[in-house]
């Protein structure tokens, strides 16, 4: 499904010129001439002038011009009749027109709701962008779209168009890169000056981390042209005003190695997450995708969105086309279950090879780990509250997430504080070690990374640490980028407070540890239900923690106040 339509803006445009038509021409003059001088018996002989007289200028020069003209126009016209490019041959964007049938809405984007109420005020403001100008209202000027591949971002760029019933410039980061210095960035000039007169409309810069990797990396054999394009990106995302009714959007797999330029304020300040689809959304992006195919009684949507755990939506996607085509291939009327477990089957072997899927066992432990941390937010006084945890992987290298939304924007922590967040951090490895009788796994690794960098902090830089007293230690991280990458770090302790820092980092942590331990060892009863929930489930809502919880914990008041 979702078959782009490509346009071929070129077609008719790229002129070849035709060879100068001098041979044939002269004959035009010569025939009368030559009549006359045959008439009077004149005996005459004749040499070709190659290079003067009118005749040959005109036919060399004046007619291929008036040629070339001609088919210009023509060209031109064309262009302007399919909505399309302007500028002779030079960008490749592709333009969806709305006025296709090929229109994409946010019905036929499933399971990413989240991201899809995030773009409703962009489709707002594409249909309407007169009632914003009025009120002067900030609009966002760029949506970054973020997800791991097939997730379905393209398709949602092209689904906001669709619903806002705009057109759609849209051009792939990797079409920059091939390209030779300065066409890159001359691109982008023409993209948006064609988006500017086409407003409202939304521009989309598909892989935008091909064009967009931070400047930084590559050391000094940096590619001059992507430079350039990222340079021009820059100043003309800078040089519009999104109230013109010009949306940017783009879209990328790795926000990660973007520049960081590209995500200040006024760029792609707004950053649109889309997440592996969890059962419910798996449901739902099969039921988008079986909509023209003919199920049987036996294929029930909800059991194979239960055998696809970590599928994306273009692995989905792959499934229902390749059971349609095995049920043809059996010459079957109707694709039947076992058409589906057959490409299923297919699908997973395709992505084990590429590490994409979980073991049942591996997915357990991620289950209680994630629970771990979820039970610990829910039971500590100072943490913010649980939004959502789920045992799918959220970006690369993750195997699941707990998503707390703090209630407020918060400028100053104290130090209990800290020492909550803390705890939560290590309750994924502690929940591990209480379930699997002290085994614990290396999926802790970045929770105790981070855990001991804060603590560090707590120690070296926030002055909280009795031990130490309130001084600060060692050069803080904001100035190291002034130091050469070959020098040691500049220590202003000695070797003695070196030793202190670190006991007293070590003792912190496994104090804190203890305590996360402690009150998962207290819920155990809570830890089992909601890791199982979660196994079933793979994300589970505030909602869903309230109503699994065993009421009246003495934590009670504290839940009360995470609501
Ligand atoms: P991305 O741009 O994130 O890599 P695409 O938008 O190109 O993913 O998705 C590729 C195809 O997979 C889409 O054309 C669509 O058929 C299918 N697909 C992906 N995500 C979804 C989704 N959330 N809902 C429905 N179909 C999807
Ligand atoms: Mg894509
Ligand atoms: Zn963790």
């Amino acid at each position: 499904m979702g078959v782009l339509r490509e346009e071929k803006p070129n077609s008719g445009k790229v002129v070849t010129p035709h060879m100068p038509q001098a041979s044939r021409l002269p004959a035009m003059g010569e025939t009368t001439l030559l009549k006359e001088l045959d008439a009077h018996g004149v005996k005459f002989s004749g040499r070709m002038e190659s290079s003067s007289g009118w005749l040959y200028a005109l036919a060399s020069w004046v007619l291929p011009l008036l040629i070339m003209a001609g088919i210009y126009r023509v060209g031109i016209r064309k262009m302007g009749q399919s909505g399309g490019l302007l500028t002779f041959g030079k960008n490749r964007a592709k333009i969806h027109d709305q006025s296709e049938q090929l229109k994409v809405t946010f019905e036929d984007v499933a399971g990413v709701d989240e991201a899809k109420a995030e773009l409703v005020e962009v489709v707002d403001f594409l249909k309407h962008p007169k009632k914003y100008q009025a009120l002067g209202g900030r609009i966002p000027k760029g949506v970054l779209l973020v997800g791991p591949p097939g997730t379905g971002k393209t398709l949602l760029a092209r689904a906001v168009a669709g619903e806002a019933g705009v057109a759609i410039f849209s051009l792939s980061g990797s079409e920059f890169v091939e390209m030779f210095v300065g066409v890159g960035a001359a691109r982008v000039r023409d993209l948006f000056e064609q988006a500017k007169a086409k407003a409202p409309c939304i521009i989309f810069i598909d892989e935008l981390d091909a064009i967009g990797k931070s400047r930084s990396v590559g050391g000094v054999f940096t590619n001059d042209g992507r430079e350039q394009t990222l340079n021009q990106l820059l100043v003309e995302i800078d040089g519009f005003d999104s109230s013109e009714g010009v949306i940017i959007m783009a879209a990328t797999n790795t926000p990660e190695v973007l520049d960081p330029a590209l995500l200040r304020g006024g760029r792609f300040d707004r950053q649109v997450t889309l997440d592996r689809p969890d059962l419910e959304g798996r449901e739902a992006i099969l039921r988008v995708h079986t909509r023209k195919v003919k199920l049987a009684a036996s294929a029930d949507l909800s059991v194979i969105a239960a055998r696809t755990p970590g599928m994306v939506g273009s692995d989905l996607a792959t499934i229902v086309n390749q059971a349609a085509l095995l049920a043809a291939r059996r010459g079957a009327a109707e694709v039947e279950r076992r058409d589906f477990e057959e490409a299923i089957d297919r699908v997973m072997l395709g992505l084990e090879k590429k590490k994409q899927v979980m073991s049942a066992e591996e997915k357990e432990r991620v289950a209680y780990h994630e629970t771990g941390h979820t039970l610990v937010a829910l039971s500590v006084k100072h943490a913010d509250p649980v939004h959502r945890v789920s045992i799918i992987p959220r970006s690369v290298g993750a195997l699941g997430y707990t998503l707390q939304l703090p209630l407020h924007e918060k400028y100053l922590m104290t130090q209990p504080e800290i020492e909550d967040q803390i705890a939560v951090m290590l309750g994924g490895r502690a929940a591990e070690e209480i379930i699997y009788q002290g085994v614990v796994s290396t999926g802790s690794s970045n929770d105790l990374e981070r855990a001991s960098e804060l603590v560090r902090q707590v120690v070296t830089r926030f002055g909280m640490s009795a031990e130490l007293g309130p001084l600060t230690w060692g050069v803080p991280n904001s100035a190291r980028f002034l130091q050469t990458p070959f020098s040691t770090e500049p220590r202003n302790y000695s070797e003695r407070t070196a030793h202190m820092i670190n006991e007293e980092a070590r003792r912190m942590i496994t104090e804190i540890y203890a305590q996360a331990k402690g009150i998962l060892t207290e819920r155990q009863a809570d830890l089992k239900s909601i890791a199982g929930e979660l196994m079933r489930k793979e994300t589970l809502y505030r909602a869903d923690l309230d109503r699994l919880l065993t009421p009246a914990q003495p934590t009670a008041a504290s839940q009360g106040r995470l609501q």
